[in-house]
């Protein structure tokens, strides 16, 4: 395989415009999520079986104590060595598969043989989603029906700023660092996160906790083994309550 695909997301262009989210769920036909203020701008609140694509937002005080938005597009990294793949292999063969031509981790029907909890748990950005009456998992597809037909994922098709950019994994990854040339005498503390591991690129203007908590992974996933994933379910187990709900 080629370097493959990735994304590069330049949320310093972000608007929060949320074109991404719902280009995803009409490419997708997912429904609608039910929601409600919940005290923040970001709807729904969190990702889920029905919501691949999330624009999370996060306010700040800024130097001058006027507020700051953060705006962060969320979803599926699709990591050079997924963990959630590392999981479930032996267990599951063929429920996690990395599609050749992209590099796409994608997840298929095999994955209700296993306990969701192991795939949930495993992914060090808190990104896949069980529906509860089946055991049935969703998440980002990086549109890999439209991408093998010579198309843009659907998200990246409707951004309007130039937020969301996709291509070879080598252009991205050039594409990325002239960007953070540009824009860090604007933003001192402007970084790149997934260069070394992932397939989708953040340019952020700030620290990336304070973007997301999982915005950034404390453990890099091509260091993370089956073993240390697996630990992980221990430690998270008590956030798996918040996720595992029905959705829809
Ligand atoms: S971000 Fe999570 S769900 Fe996506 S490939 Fe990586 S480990 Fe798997
Ligand atoms: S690549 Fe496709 S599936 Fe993934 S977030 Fe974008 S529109 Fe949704």
């Amino acid at each position: 395989m080629s370097s493959g695909k990735a994304f590069f997301i330049d949320t310093t262009r972000c608007t929060a415009c949320r074109g991404c989210q719902i280009a995803c769920k009409q490419w997708h036909q997912l429904p609608a999520t039910k929601t409600h203020n919940w005290g923040n701008m970001q709807n729904p609140e969190d990702l889920s079986y029905d919501t691949y694509k999330l624009v999370r937002f996060q306010e700040h005080n800024g130097p001058d104590n006027k507020p700051v938005w953060h705006f962060f597009p969320d979803q599926c990294r699709h990591c050079l060595k997924p963990t959630c793949k590392e999981a479930v292999e032996g267990e599951v063969s063929g429920g996690i598969i990395i599609d050749r031509q992209t590099g796409a981790v994608l997840f298929t029907d095999k994955l209700k043989e296993t306990d969701p909890d192991n795939v949930i748990n495993a992914c060090p950005f808190e990104i896949p989603k069980a529906l509860k009456e089946t055991g049935a998992m969703a998440k980002c597809t990086m549109c890999v029906d439209r991408v093998h037909n010579g198309l843009l994922p659907a998200c990246v098709k409707t951004c309007p700023t130039g937020a969301m950019n996709f291509g070879d994994r080598d252009e991205m990854a050039k594409m990325a660092r002239e960007r953070l040339a540009e824009v860090e005498t604007r933003f001192p503390m402007a970084t790149l996160t997934g260069l070394n591991d992932l397939r989708v690129f953040y340019l952020l203007s700030d620290a990336p906790k304070r973007y997301y908590t999982y915005a950034s992974a404390d453990l890099p996933p091509a260091r993370m083994d089956r073993k240390t994933a697996l630990r992980k379910i221990g430690r998270s187990f008590n956030d798996f309550t918040r996720e595992w709900r029905i959705f829809g």
